[in-house]
């Protein structure tokens, strides 16, 4: 087994994006999903960046998982958002509180790209307090039952399974979430894609059903009862992600103003010398540079957290810089990006330039793995004391 080579997985996700840009731009001004995005990544073998080796990936540290992400990023939030989906909140659950047959029955086909993988907590009655899901499992033997519906799911009708919640139906039993991979091909599951979404047209979103579907007892996560604290340990992998994809975003909607400003002229000249454009570029900038900063510190911290699993000091940390990292950098993004729109003037206002693709696109990273306002919740009640905390 090979030691991880950082420049190598960097390269190899340069050469994705560079393949994968013109497909991209082709499905997006299509308005359809990108279903060879898989393919690539997995020629690239990006498919298990973040994961062990022993069950197949690459093994990449948190900052260079993060890097290849931001990467990514720049290429689109769609494309990233199948990574997060796969890799950050698909894999990185099974990984962590998977038994040993668990990974080994679904990380190595991951990797390999046989198997998609997606999380689902979201449900219609439940997105920024999942405590109010109504999903339910029931024990039967040796495998579970499952019943309920999960909304709003990345990858989920592309997926093969599903990391999944849900609480005991039983309800003499104590009221305590659990998770579950649910295989997607089981009788009883049901899935829809959503199509109408704001952006990400190449990315896939959906919902799905699940009717008396039976898991087998090995596809617990962890213990039961312990599916709460499983679904906010991922929350820090997913936050970091999305963080990680809209610093991508800021230095796409760079690179794109700095040249079509030098390109443009109006009133005589370039519109790169106007006083009021460079102050969107500074702007941009400054975000850039910023987030990149938040970005590596919270990805080291991540890093910290990961290679000392007991400690419960460096796991707070790295949720605290997690959610800072994500409330900071998703809201410089759709700044970035609202701010290269303008300067491509009317056509930033069309999704056949990069500029108003990203400003559609990001708009759902201030929403999914915890909203803004979640987030500043979160923030202020770190900074204030616990006895501060606005909901619990
Ligand atoms: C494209 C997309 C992909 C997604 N992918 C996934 C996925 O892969 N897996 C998954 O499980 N989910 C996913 N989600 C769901 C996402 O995480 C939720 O939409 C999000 O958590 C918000 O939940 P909600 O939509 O139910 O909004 P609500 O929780 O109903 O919130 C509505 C508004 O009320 C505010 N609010 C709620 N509670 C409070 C409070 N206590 N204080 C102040 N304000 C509050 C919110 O901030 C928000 O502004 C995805 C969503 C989208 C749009």
């Amino acid at each position: 087994m090979s030691a991880f080579d950082p420049a190598k997985l960097a390269a190899d996700v340069e050469a994705f994006c560079t393949e994968l840009r013109p497909l991209e731009e082709l499905c997006y001004v299509e308005h359809k999903y990108n279903d060879q995005l898989p393919v690539l990544a997995k020629k690239h073998n990006l498919l298990g960046m973040n994961v062990l080796p022993e069950y197949g990936g690459r093994g990449a540290d948190a900052v260079s998982y993060f890097r290849g992400l931001a990467r990514i990023g720049r290429e689109g939030t769609g494309p990233r958002t199948f990574f997060s989906g796969h890799l950050s909140i698909g894999a990185y659950p099974i990984q962590t509180w998977g038994s040993d047959a668990l990974r080994r029955k679904y990380l190595p086909a991951a990797c390999r790209g046989e198997q998609v993988l997606a999380f689902g907590l979201t449900e219609p009655d439940a997105g920024s307090n999942p405590r109010e899901m109504t999903s339910t499992y029931e024990k039967k033997g040796d495998y579970y039952l499952l019943n309920g519906v999960k909304y709003l799911i990345s990858n989920g009708s592309v997926a093969n399974a599903v990391v999944v919640f849900a609480y005991p139906r039983d309800t003499s039993k104590a009221r305590r979430i659990s998770a579950f991979v649910v295989d997607t091909a089981s009788a009883g599951f049901v899935a829809e894609t959503l199509t109408a979404k704001m952006g990400m047209p190449t990315s896939n979103t959906a919902m799905f059903e699940m009717t008396d579907v039976r898991v087998p007892a090995e596809n617990l996560l962890g213990a039961e009862g312990e599916g709460f604290r499983i679904a906010m340990g991922t929350l820090v992998s997913g936050r970091l992600s999305v963080a990680a994809g809209c610093l991508g975003v800021i230095e796409d909607c760079l690179t794109e103003v700095i040249e079509y400003s030098k390109l443009r002229s109006q009133h005589g000249k370039p519109i790169a010398k106007h006083q009021l454009v460079q102050d969107h570029i500074a702007h941009i900038e400054v975000g850039r540079i910023a987030s990149d900063a938040l970005l590596i510190r919270a990805a080291e911290a991540k890093e910290q957290s990961t290679i000392n699993p007991g400690d419960a000091a460096l796991a707070a940390a790295a949720d605290g810089l997690a959610a800072r990292a994500k409330f900071f950098i998703t809201n410089a993004a759709w700044d970035a990006a609202d701010r290269a729109v303008q300067v491509f003037g009317g056509r930033g206002w069309s999704t056949l330039y990069r500029p108003g693709r990203h400003l559609m696109d990001v708009r759902v990273c201030r929403i999914y793995e915890g909203t803004d306002e979640i987030l500043k919740l979160k923030i202020a009640a770190n900074v204030l004391g616990k006895e501060y905390e606005a909901f619990s």
